[in-house]
Parts: structure tokens; sequence; C-alpha cells
């Protein structure tokens, strides 16, 4: 779909006036504001707003958005900045609106195991408000990314396999439409039949359709116990094939992530760690010490069937966290591979039977190009990450992973997978949704684009 505006590089002087009244100093035009907010951590070039709004509020959001569709100026919400598929380049310029302030915790229900936050509220900032009273937030991006940038990419992460993703764990949603009408999408109900499924469709919808201003989240009891257990493997194959089987065994592991050889010599390198450079499967088990004790003596036995070697397990807090530290260091270990490089990840999802045939296959692309590129999966559900780390000026390394991009999609829906498992659409991956969907399909996510925001307001040239 084509996003009919000019750059709009300057906003209209009436409106400027408006939001200074609103906002005071927390409306910026300053020059490396605008620079920060004009793009997330993808590869793609930046481009700035004409100006941020820092809002605190949901008047202030209305307020804003009403103004916005007065003037037909372009709104880009922004919430941390971590978003991998250019999702926050703000191609019509406009206005971009910073949710990092309107970050309070409004609601805790012990009882109904749920809160309502706002958008700007970070996931370590709910997990650290929720510690004392016995309840967590499972979905892990990894970034430490705010809520509605995760609710509006779909985010999930290491603990999907048990807990699901973003998706399973909204239960309703506030959001303001591009004209400044607010919709509210669910109830603090666990279930519901009531019409269209609006939550679900403002999930993952990358700020083209509403701004949340209000999310209702499902939370969790922190288990007795939480067990830490890591395997080295002669191959990805051997690791997958140990996957399948843990998954067809039933058990209920609550983290369960890939990282090659190329990802751990990367992150032994940059983590000073003496990981063994095997393909290894990083793994968590959550519950009673019992059952914990008991599920990771049964994966061991599983994996070392399948070819595992070196089982490591612990509850110890610390030896746990140095564990995650190395799978959460992943990415920034791939960049530090190349001076000055600049991420440019790509994530696909195949159905788990398939995993290890595209993985496999996936390497040898990769070692046909002469490339050793880290490869990270949340295996568990059969998604997988490419880490390559780009130097500024290397247009023919850029075209090399493009190049490989296309093939390694291509794979995926050959084997019916998905193009983007976790991290959306955005800018990168607008092409392979026709090729994934079909035209019919786009068409209709389009009519509703069509229907919410009619003068393509909301994030502009993403998703079509
Ligand atoms: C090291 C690293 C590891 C990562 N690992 C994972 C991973 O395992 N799984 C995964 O899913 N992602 C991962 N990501 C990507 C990223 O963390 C997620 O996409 C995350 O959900 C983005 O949240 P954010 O707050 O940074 O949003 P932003 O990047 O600021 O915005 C993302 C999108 O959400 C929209 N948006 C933000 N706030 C709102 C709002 N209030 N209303 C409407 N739209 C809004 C923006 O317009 C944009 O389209 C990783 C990124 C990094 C850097």
């Amino acid at each position: 779909m084509a996003h009919a505006q000019s750059v709009q590089t300057h906003l209209d002087s009436t409106l400027m006036q408006a939001l200074t009244r609103l906002l005071g100093p927390r409306l910026s035009t300053h020059p490396d504001t605008l620079q920060q907010h004009g793009h997330g951590e993808s590869h793609h070039p930046p481009q700035p707003p004409a100006a941020v709004a820092f809002v605190q509020t949901e008047a202030e959001l209305i307020q804003v958005a009403q103004w916005c569709h007065q003037f037909r100026t372009p709104m880009v919400a922004f919430g941390a900045g971590t978003s991998v598929e250019g999702q926050l380049q703000c191609v019509s310029g406009g206005l971009c609106i910073d949710f990092s302030q309107m970050n309070r915790i409004l609601e805790v229900n012990n009882g109904d195991l749920n809160c309502v936050v706002e958008p700007g509220v970070t996931r370590e900032q709910l997990n650290l408000h929720l510690r004392d009273q016995g309840l967590f937030f499972p979905v892990d991006p990894g970034a430490n990314a705010t809520l509605g940038g995760m609710v509006a990419t779909n985010a999930s992460g290491t603990t999907t396999v048990r807990y699901g993703g973003m998706k399973h764990n909204v239960l309703n949603l506030n959001g303001v439409l591009a004209n400044g009408d607010t919709l509210v999408t669910g109830s603090a109900a666990r279930k519901s039949s009531a019409g269209y499924n609006l939550t679900e469709l403002l999930v993952g919808s990358e700020g083209t359709l509403a701004l949340i201003s209000r999310i209702q989240l499902k939370l969790y009891g922190i288990p007795e116990q939480v067990l830490a257990a890591r395997v080295c493997f002669p191959s990805v194959q051997h690791a997958v094939t140990a996957v399948i089987t843990l998954m067809q065994y039933g058990l209920a592991v609550a983290r369960l992530e890939l990282l090659d050889q190329g990802s751990l010599r990367a992150v032994n390198q940059y983590c000073g760690t003496d990981y063994p450079q095997q393909p290894t499967l990083f793994m968590e088990f959550h519950g009673s010490t019992a059952l914990v004790a008991e599920q990771a003596a049964t994966a061991q036995a599983l994996c070392e069937t399948n070819g595992g070697v070196s089982f490591v397990a612990t509850t110890a807090d610390d030896e746990k966290k140095r564990m995650w530290h190395a799978r959460h260091n992943a990415y920034y270990a791939a960049l530090a591979q190349v001076p000055n490089g600049r991420g440019w990840v790509t994530d696909v999802c195949v159905p788990i039977s398939r995993l290890a045939d595209c993985i496999d296959a996936t390497q040898a692309d990769l070692q046909q190009e002469g490339l050793s590129i880290p490869i990270v999966g949340h295996v568990g559900d059969g998604n997988f990450h490419l880490l390559f780390s780009i130097a500024p000026d290397d247009e023919p390394g850029l075209q090399q992973a493009q190049r490989i991009n296309q093939r390694l999609i291509d794979r995926a829906h050959g084997m019916g997978g998905t193009c983007t498992g976790e991290h959306g659409i955005g800018l990168g991956k607008k092409t392979y949704l026709q090729q994934e969907k079909g035209a019919t399909s786009v068409a209709v996510m389009a009519a509703i684009k069509q229907a919410l925001d009619p003068l393509q307001l909301l994030n502009p040239g993403k998703i079509f």
C-alpha cells in the first residue's frame, strides 16, 4: 500500500504551537533526539521525524492524535527502539510519539493473575515490581523492550515454548485510533467469544492501526524452583532431534534455546567465557523442586540418547544468571565480530519437524558463501535467527546478506513456515508478506488498515 504523504520534515506551525502548549519541554525538535527516534536496531538507514512528543497520559495521547489527524500529520509510536525490521523509520516524517514516560503500573490483581500497565512500562520494570508479590510476566525478547512495543510486534522469546508469546498473554488493550477515537478490545476475563478478536488484531500491528494506551496482561506465579541446564551436541541435527524428542515426551521445559558453534565462538570472545564451541542447547525447567529434578534427569537421558554430552544443570542463582547472560549477549557478541558492525538480523519459523533440515541447509548456504554467521534459535518453537554484522560501508556484504535472507525465507516457506516468527514485517520484510500470505490476504489486511486509518497517518509505509 502506498503511503500517500510527502515527507513532512516540519510540522505545521499552528500544530507546533498547540503541541508546545500541551507538552512544554516534552516536545522536542533537538537534532539528536530526532536522529535517535528515526531508527531502531535494524540496518535500515535512519529516517527522523520532524518532532518528538514525550506523552505521559492517555488524555495527552488522545489530544495529540486529534491534532495530528486535523493537520494530516503522520504519527509513529516509539517504545524502547529495539525492533529489528525497520519499524521506526519515519518514512513520511511527521511526529514520533515516544511512550517511555507513559510508564505507570496501574493495577496488579493477584487473585486474577493479571495486571494493567501503561505502554511505556518495560518488561524488566514490570518484573521488578512483581517480584515481591511472587508473580512474574514471562515474555522475554532479550532486549529490555516496552510492553507497548512488545504488543505491537507480537514479541516472543526464550520462554514462549512454555508460556506463549504476547498474543497469548494480552487480555485487553485500550487503543487510540488515528482520529483520536478510543477503543477497548477485550476484558479482564480469561476468554471471550464476543465478536471479532480486536485484541489479536492490534497485537502485531506495528503501530499501523492504533496507538496502544493501556495493556492488561496475564501473570504467573514465580515457580518454587528454576533449574537451568546446558548440553552440547556433535551437530545441529543431533541437537534439534533431541529437541523434538523432548517436546514429544511432553517435558514442561520453560526455555529451550540453541546456540550453534559460530554463536558460541562469538560469545566466548565477547564474554570471556569458555563454553565448548559445539551446538549447545540451553534449557530451563520451572516447578516444584522434585518436579524440576525429575524433568532435568529425563531431559539429560533423552539428550544423551541423541548424542548430547557434558550435560550441566544448576539451581544456583549466580550460575543460572551466567548461563543466560551468554544467551542474551549472543546478539552483541555477533555484532562485535565486525569492527563498527551494524546488526542485520533475520528470523524465520518452521514446523519443528523441519527445523533441523532448515538450519542444516542454511548452514550449508552460508558455508558456500564463505561465511560463518552465528545462528541462535528459540528451537522449542521452531524459530531461529541469523545474526549478521555488517560494516556501515560494506555494500557487497549487505547485498550478500539480502540474497541469503531471500533464500532462507524461500526455504522456510517451502517447509510450511513463516518469514518472521517474532520480529515482524516493518520495512524489511514487506515483499515476503505478499509471498507468504498471497494477494487476497494482504488485500484484506489493507482493507482493515483503510477502515481504521483512511488517511494513512499511523506508521506509514510499514507492513504493506
Ligand atoms: C538484542 C536484541 C534481542 C532481541 N530478541 C528478540 C526476541 O527474542 N524476540 C522478539 O520478539 N524480539 C526480539 N528483539 C526485537 C525487539 O526487542 C522486539 O521487537 C520488541 O518487542 C520491540 O519493543 P520496543 O519497546 O523496543 O518497541 P520499538 O522498537 O520502539 O517499536 C516497535 C514497533 O512497535 C510500535 N509501537 C511501540 N509502542 C507502541 C504503542 N504504544 N502503540 C502502538 N505501537 C507501538 C512502533 O511503532 C514499532 O512499529 C530483539 C532485539 C534486540 C536488540
